[in-house]
Formats: C-alpha cells, structure tokens, sequence
C-alpha cells in the first residue's frame, strides 16, 4: 500500500470505533506446540487467489528514510492483492483476507481516492465475482485492516464473523483523519470485529500464538508493527505447511533482503522484531512456505 497510508506519526482519536468482542475461536499456545504440529499430516487444504495487481514506487515497500535502503537501485514493484481458502475437513472453509471489491472506491474519502487512482489498481477479479462459485466462508480470518485486505468484505454477507489482531480497530492515526478509514467502510453493517486473544508465547518465538481449531491445524500469529494487530497465519495443508505473513513482509526486498518498510513511527521497532521473528522461523523450517503480503517468493509477476 502507498507510503502516504503509513505516513502517520501521532495519534488522534476519532469517535467512532467498529465494536470489537475477544474471539471465543482458538486458544493461546506457545512456539514449541506450534513447531511440533509442522510434523503432523496436515488436514487442511490452502489455496492462494489473486484479485488484482498495482505498481508503485518502491519507495512505497520499503523506508527510503532508513539508510539500510540505500543501496536499493530506484524502480518500482509490481504488488498483487491476494486472499488464501483454506479448507478444514472439520470446520469448513475459512478466508485470510478479503479480496476487493468494487463498491469500496466509490464510498472512500476523496483524497484517499486520489491516492487509490495513483496507484492503478488493476483488478482481475472481485469478491463478488469469485463468491457465487464457491461455498461461502464461514468467517473471514484478517491479516489487518488495511484497505487492500479488507475491500473484499463489502462483498460478503454482514453476519460472516471477521478476525483480526487486538489493537486494528482501535488504531487511530492523523493519517486516517486526512483520508478516512476504508476499514469502516467495509465494515459497516456488519457485527463486532472478533479480537483473538493473544497472550505472549512463553516460548518467546512470536509476541503470542493461537492454535485456532484447538488441533494444529491453523495457528494464528501475533506480528505487530505494520499495524498494531497485524496477524499472520499458518496452515498445516495437506501438501505441506504454509505461512502467510501478511504486510509484516510485503515483498522479496522485505524478506530476501531484510530492508526495513515504512512503518509509523510507533511501530517501527516491533515491525522490525515482527520481521525478524518470522524469518528466523523460515529459516529453521525450511519445509514451511512463505506466502509474503504482496509478492510471490518466486515469480516477479505472480
Ligand atoms: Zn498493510
């Protein structure tokens, strides 16, 4: 997403905030649970869809301010907007993130729309398009509530229950006062946000962990710094296990390169603990695929 929706230094407080319950799905865990379940068959399938495509500077991946970006030649990065099914034989279908959807442009404020036209979001397809040829989900796990990975909830039914990390709904920036919340957009008429509830690992691997189906089947983790919720998944699938990130690594330059993204500024440190964390994690599990928030790992295109 555009650095201009990062840009955000102190807090503001805005009055209305989408109402938010503690998940009552999934239960704290710790990093040694979380590593033993890699080696049990996995029950679930995954499938990663693409919605659309932009380009941006790269400016807008990575903190130009940050001398560790120096040496990164100017250009840009082609970015994709993706959501990932996962299917529990159990429990049923399940979404990390929303895909977009076309009726959020014309609602959002209009400077956040000129920056969304800067952009030139190239849209393969939208929420509303993809459902109707599909079960619909049972609820829809977030990674955090960015414009670009919530759009797609204006296309589902209001009473699908939304999970998110704890402090994305609260989370209220000079930023957002300039260019309007999208997330409220795409929330509204729809029931409270489901917080899950977090507690630190004592295993100290993650800032806190969640085995969602109470099986190790999907776990939850705790990435703050992007945004103060910013939640990734992993998923024992049935050909191996995956793991999304979301934007705590939104591209190849994040992760291959370790170089810093922009942040606001009070988010910055765990941004760069969250990164850290998961890299370390990949690197001990290299039987674990990483899904970054908006590239591939291997394919500059995809
Ligand atoms: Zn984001």
């Amino acid at each position: 997403m555009p650095v201009l929706l990062f840009a955000s230094g102190g807090c503001a407080t805005v009055a209305a905030v989408h109402p938010v319950v503690v998940s009552e799905l999934g239960a704290p865990s710790r990093a040694s649970a979380l590593e033993a379940s890699l080696s049990q068959r996995g029950v679930v399938t995954f499938e990663r869809v693409v919605f659309a495509r932009w380009t941006a500077g790269r400016g807008a991946f990575i903190d130009r301010d940050d001398p560790r970006t120096a040496g990164v030649p100017k250009g840009t990065e082609e970015a994709v907007i993706y959501a990932y099914v996962i299917d529990h034989p159990r429990f049923g279908r399940y979404l990390i993130d929303s895909g977009v959807s076309a009726d959020l442009e014309p609602r959002l404020n209009p400077l956040m729309r000129r920056a969304l036209r800067d952009l030139n979001i190239r849209v393969e397809q939208t929420t509303a398009e993809w459902l109707p040829r599909r079960a619909s989900p049972r609820a829809v796990f977030l990674t955090h509530l960015h414009f670009d990975h919530v759009g797609g909830l204006l296309d589902m039914s209001a009473d699908t229950p939304v999970y998110v990390g704890r402090g994305d709904a609260e989370e209220r920036s000079w930023t957002y006062r300039l260019i309007g919340r999208p997330a409220d957009i795409a929330l509204e008429g729809k029931g409270p946000l489901h917080e899950w509830a977090f507690t630190p690992d004592p295993d100290g691997a993650f800032a806190g962990i969640i085995d969602i189906f109470g099986d190790g089947s999907v776990w939850a983790l705790s990435l703050p710094g992007h945004s103060p919720g910013s939640t990734g998944y992993l998923i024992n699938a049935v050909d191996g296990p995956k793991l999304v990130v979301g934007d705590a690594v939104s591209t190849r330059l994040g992760w291959e390169q370790a170089m810093p993204q922009p942040a606001p500024a009070s988010g910055r440190v765990e941004a760069e603990a969250s990164a850290d964390r998961l890299r370390r994690f990949a690197a001990a599990h290299p039987q674990v695929e990483v899904f970054l928030g908006h590239q591939s790992r291997t394919n500059q295109t995809d």
